[in-house]
């Protein structure tokens, strides 16, 4: 196995430069899969290659369905442990090595991401023919890729190492956070971003619930869109009990906050 923790970014040699192109969601339901949708993961285009935030159940064959060449896939920024985000991790880079696709990948996660895929490499005996990266945002919040392209991390509040991930290309900015309740960081985190992707697990009315479960409702993340001057706010990871007819009446500045399975450019 080609196994290394680093602490610069892999991605410096991808050679041409990298812009925020569009975001696609490859699951949105939250905490459980509905037949509508897999749990949450998404590929952003950065011009040409991509980046996956989680890496949910059926992510390796909703990647397929989409198109998307598995060696262009070279990052994947991980929120934090809980099965709806990332049960399709170890499944993903074990049939990427079935396949003998060898590209290079880097994981960015919690600290206790390396653990979790050390154990269950040598639990299901799966040796990676290819090189694996593991950069653990406990230790560093913020890297630079290539020249303007950097990647924030925030920690969360959601009762586990959860991370939120601001990337900004030099010219436009894509927030994604998920799994949280409301907490001040976040606002300073999120301020003027161009893209807002917010989880909202619960329907409106249910502010208090959410907030017991670290989660947030639809009203909580359009006052968070509103209060930190996002431009577009797009909205994920829903209960079941969230009926997708009320999803699409869900709009700010004029856009809908629901794009569902759609590639969506960020042309802004
Ligand atoms: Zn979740
Ligand atoms: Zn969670």
């Amino acid at each position: 196995m080609i196994w290394r923790i680093i602490s610069v970014c892999a991605l410096i040699c991808l050679g041409k430069s990298l812009m925020l192109e569009s975001i696609q969601f490859l699951g949105y339901s939250g905490g459980v899969p509905t037949t509508n949708s897999s749990t949450s993961s998404c590929v952003i285009d950065i011009g040409g290659s991509f980046v996956l935030v989680d890496c949910a159940e059926n992510t390796f064959i909703n990647l397929i369905k989409g198109k998307y060449p598995l060696g262009k896939i070279h990052s994947i920024f991980i929120t934090h442990l809980h099965p709806d985000h990332m049960g399709g991790l170890i499944p993903f880079l074990f049939y990427k090595h079935v396949i003998r696709n060898q590209s290079e990948i880097t994981l960015y996660g919690p600290d206790n991401l390396e653990s979790y895929l050390k154990t269950n490499f040598e639990y299901q005996g799966f040796n990676p023919s290819y090189p694996i990266n593991v950069i653990n945002f406990s230790r560093q919040m913020e890297y630079q890729i290539q020249n303007d392209f950097t990647i924030k991390a925030l920690m969360v509040v959601h009762g586990l190492p959860c991370f939120a991930y601001r990337f900004y290309d030099g010219n436009k900015s894509l927030t994604y956070v998920t799994d949280t309740r409301k907490f001040d960081q976040l606002y300073k985190f999120a301020q003027d971003t161009d893209l807002l992707v917010l989880e909202s697990t619960f329907p409106d009315g249910m502010e208090q619930r959410a907030h017991d479960k670290f989660h947030l409702s639809i009203s909580d993340a359009l006052e968070i869109a509103k209060t930190v001057n996002a431009k577009r706010l797009i909205l994920t990871h829903f209960s079941p009990r969230i009926g997708q007819n009320s999803l699409s009446n869900v709009s700010y500045n004029g856009h809908p906050c629901f794009i569902g399975l759609q590639k969506t450019k960020l042309n802004y």
